[in-house]
């Protein structure tokens, strides 16, 4: 029976750049990894879960991350760089301006699409020798045994009833992980009884470069720069509220969202599709088990006020890249005979790929940052989200205080730019 050292269930942004990461890492330093990666739609559907039209704000630090997983060199082309941030409360005269120069960065952040990423990311997954990609594929049965866990196979006639095992598996099948809820493991829920609604927008005048995040009565409005001149439109608000708003024409949404965001870009002139996604925050607190771990959305999902969703996901990703390197250092440094793709990896110690001490380790470096992001964006979308005076005055007074204590105003930047 085929072994691979770590078998991926989900190939979104998180699995994707996790399979692309560890096999850059087996290249690196000599020994080769053996990867799959089980998908189970394929890439070129338009309405792929994991890269539709939504597009997303990388963190400075995520460009970093991303250089160190040798992923940047092929995002760098599709990524707008954010230059600026404008942070405002509709009706009040609270502001703060973020300049990246101002912190001698190039850019705070970077927008990209997910549908063009996406399409990047599975033309390097095919061709990769270390990697498996098993798709469209999805796991039918799976056992967990002291040093292995044994996966069956569900796709068409080539796949199906496959059956390999792991050292180690993955969980980054999003937000309804088909492991995490057979697993299940302890979590925790809220149901914010919002919508975000995304659409790409044509502005009059242009964005140059410019991210705005203005607070309304109703919820936030993000307004990303994209290519093209076009932005990328984030609006939360109620769910009745945005079913309403999903039901009007074009002029009508159009003249609405005018009302809005006001006329920090000129006119708003054209919409493209918008779409519309329920806010929830499910995060799994304790998200590893034995041989078996949840990245990515299937162990946190954010609401998108702070745009730090896949920021999280990409350093749980970058960490356990980091464990497996650890892992694969100290076999090379024990073993005569290096790894190779016909041998598993099997070390004594019992500090092996997916054991309990590199998943104890993995948790103990990102349980804080976890805990912290959700903390922290749980307790923006009450705030700015209300509409409640005591609230709107409270986060007016904030961002007065904000633009005038530059103390303050490091931290908002240094948050955006997810350092820490
Ligand atoms: C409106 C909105 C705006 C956002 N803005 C930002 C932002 O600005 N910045 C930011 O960092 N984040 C943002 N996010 C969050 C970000 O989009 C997600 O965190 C990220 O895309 C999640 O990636 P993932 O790979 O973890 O999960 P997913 O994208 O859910 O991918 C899961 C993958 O697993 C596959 N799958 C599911 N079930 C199975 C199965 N049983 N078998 C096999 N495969 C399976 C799916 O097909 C999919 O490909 C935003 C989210 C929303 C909704």
């Amino acid at each position: 029976m085929t072994h691979y050292d770590v078998v991926i269930n989900g190939g979104g942004m998180a699995g994707a750049m996790l399979a692309l990461g560890l096999s850059q890492l087996s290249q690196a330093d000599g020994s080769a990894l053996r990867i799959a990666l089980i998908e189970k739609s394929l890439p070129e559907q338009n309405l792929h879960p994991g890269f539709d039209a939504r597009s997303i704000a990388l963190a400075s630090h995520s460009q970093d991350l991303l250089q160190q997983l040798g992923l940047w060199p092929l995002l760098r082309e599709l990524a707008t760089p954010i230059t600026a941030i404008q942070v405002s409360d509709q009706g009040h005269i609270g502001q703060v301006n973020l300049q990246a120069q101002d912190y001698s960065v190039p850019a705070l952040g970077y927008v990209v699409e997910l549908n063009p990423v996406g399409q990047l990311l599975y033309q390097q997954l095919q061709q990769h020798p270390a990697i498996d990609l098993l798709c469209p594929a999805q796991i039918q049965a799976w056992q967990q045994a002291p040093d292995k866990v044994t996966v069956t196979l569900d796709g068409d006639d080539q796949l199906s009833d496959r059956q390999f095992t792991t050292s180690l598996l993955v969980a980054a099948d999003g937000n309804h992980s088909q492991i995490g809820r057979q697993l299940n493991l302890p979590r925790r829920q809220f149901d914010y009884q919002q919508s975000a609604i995304i659409a790409n927008v044509q502005t009059a005048m242009p964005h140059q470069n410019r991210a705005f995040e203005r607070f309304t009565p109703e919820g936030p409005i993000a307004l990303l720069p994209m290519s093209g001149g076009r932005c990328s439109l984030v609006w939360c608000v109620s769910n009745g509220r945005a079913n309403q708003l999903m039901d009007l024409d074009e002029t009508a949404f159009l003249c609405e969202l005018q009302q809005a965001f006001g006329y920090r870009l000129g006119r708003i002139t054209r919409t493209g599709t918008r779409h519309c996604y329920p806010l929830v925050l499910d995060e799994v607190t304790r998200p590893w088990h034995h041989r078996v771990v949840l990245v990515g959305n299937a162990a946190h999902l954010l609401h998108p006020i702070a745009g730090q969703g896949f920021n999280l996901g990409l350093r749980d990703v970058a960490a356990l890249v980091e464990q497996v390197r650890q892992v694969l250092s100290s076999v090379g440094a024990s073993s005569e005979n290096p790894t190779n793709l016909a041998t598993p990896i099997s070390v004594a110690n019992h500090d092996d790929i997916g054991g309990y001490q590199m998943l104890s380790r993995y948790w103990q470096s990102r349980q804080a940052d976890q805990a912290e992001l959700v903390g922290m964006t749980s307790a923006l979308a009450l705030l700015f989200s209300n509409d409640h005076p005591v609230l709107a005055a409270g986060r007016n007074l904030g961002l007065m205080t904000m633009a005038a204590c530059s103390s303050l105003k490091h931290m908002l930047a240094w948050q955006a730019m997810g350092k820490r």
